[in-house]
């Protein structure tokens, strides 16, 4: 049986995991902490970045290896390229790691971004604020998630403070200021490109975030026939020119009616959740299926769904495990202010009765406010 290597043990691996297993692969993580949730499905190897020892070891117990965990080294990344294949290949990881060769990307391939100009020096910050102007988000290059490593400053004002949070951060990884964007929409391309050039991408997802942290999505996005195809052909244009293979996500900002890059994940992603039961293939198969050579499968949709994130804790299951297609997704994590404990995905044949089913969840949880852009959007 082929073994899947995944580095990281969160989450994503975890539900790569259980992906891969009716597909007869096993599957091998490694992480740093022996309590990784993907160890609780998967053998693990408790092993860091710079442990080469034991990813020698690693190496020879897999087929191929992949990401959960976008950030992991390039040098880590390049050194097991050399022992065993890797998907996506380490360069074009490390493109999707820093957020000035990702947005340089974006422009090459004709998707405009947000204004943006890096800031090493709290000089060039207030160059930069001139340049980008105000109100604008402070951001980190390298190893921001959910919302970390970011400062928004409303006028110009702001640029002590701002400096004060992420000055630290400027000559280790590198800062960008970047436009606010006062977006109609977000949206996301969950895209997935197999060894032969085979690509596909699942229909556009709309998502709403909370303080920088995805809260929820809604798949197929309503009223967008018109974007699909502008955000398919950009995909796969940026996909071809890095020789991707894989999936990915393209997180994008819709502005008078005209897309605008965010940033790209190099890995399945939180946005494409709702595959798993709203798509006749998930993005955690695909992907399974991609980086082993296999044909990839359909990503049409099955009606609409709507997921919910969990964060910090679980609530109640009961009300979603009594809701007709509704699915309760548990990490197996430990309950912590801001992190991502588990999902919900709810599915109907159409949007009144999705509707219908997220209004009742929402109610029973006491969760009206979550749902409320939602249940606009199904309007
Ligand atoms: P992720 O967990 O998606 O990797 P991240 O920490 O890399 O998150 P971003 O995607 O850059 O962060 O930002 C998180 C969210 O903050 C975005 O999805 C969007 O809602 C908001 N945001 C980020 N940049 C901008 C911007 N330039 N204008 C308006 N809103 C923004
Ligand atoms: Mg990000
Ligand atoms: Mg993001």
């Amino acid at each position: 049986q082929p073994v899947l290597g995944v580095l990281g043990g969160g989450q994503l691996a975890r539900m790569l995991a259980l992906a891969a297993a009716p597909l007869g692969v096993n599957t091998l993580v490694v992480d740093s902490s022996a309590d990784a949730c993907a160890g609780q499905v998967a053998p693990l190897v408790v092993a860091d970045w710079t442990d080469y020892a034991a990813l020698e070891a690693f190496a020879a117990r897999v087929d191929v290896v992949t990401f959960d965990f976008e950030n992991v080294p390039a040098e880590t990344a390049h050194w097991l390229a050399e022992r065993v294949a890797v998907f996506p290949a380490p360069q074009a990881l490390a493109v999707a790691q820093d957020r000035l060769a990702e947005k340089t990307l974006f422009r090459e391939c004709g998707l405009p971004t947000p204004n943006f100009m890096t800031v090493d020096t709290r000089e060039q910050l207030d160059l930069a604020l001139v340049a980008v102007g105000a109100p604008a988000i402070l951001k980190t290059r390298r190893l921001g998630y959910d919302g970390k490593g970011q400062f928004r400053l409303r006028e110009p004002a702001d640029a002590d403070a701002a400096w004060a949070a992420l000055g630290a951060q400027a000559s280790k990884h590198g800062l960008i200021l970047e436009a606010f964007v006062p977006f109609e929409r977000e949206l996301s391309v969950i895209a997935v490109r197999g060894r032969d050039g085979d690509f596909r991408i699942w229909p556009l997802t709309r998502n709403w975030h909370v303080d920088g942290v995805l809260s929820m999505s809604l798949a197929p996005a309503p009223d967008i026939e018109l974007l699909q195809r502008r955000a398919a052909e950009l995909a796969r244009t940026l996909a071809e020119r890095l020789g991707y293979v894989g999936v990915f996500a393209l997180e994008l900002f819709v502005r008078d009616g005209e897309l605008l890059g965010n940033e790209m994940a190099p890995r399945v992603h939180n946005s494409g959740h709702w595959t798993i039961e709203g798509a006749h293939t998930s993005q955690f198969e695909n992907h399974v299926r991609a980086v082993l050579g296999l044909p990839l499968g359909d990503t049409g949709a099955r009606g609409i769904s709507s997921m919910f994130n969990w964060i910090g804790d679980l609530p109640d299951a009961s009300p979603i495990l009594q809701t007709v297609d509704a699915h309760w997704h548990d990490y197996g994590k430990q309950a912590r202010p801001g992190r991502k404990v588990g999902h919900t995905t709810v599915c109907a044949p159409d949007a009144g009765q999705l509707a219908t089913r997220l209004a009742g969840i929402a109610a029973a949880l006491g969760r009206e406010t979550q749902v409320e852009p939602v249940l606009q959007a199904l309007d």
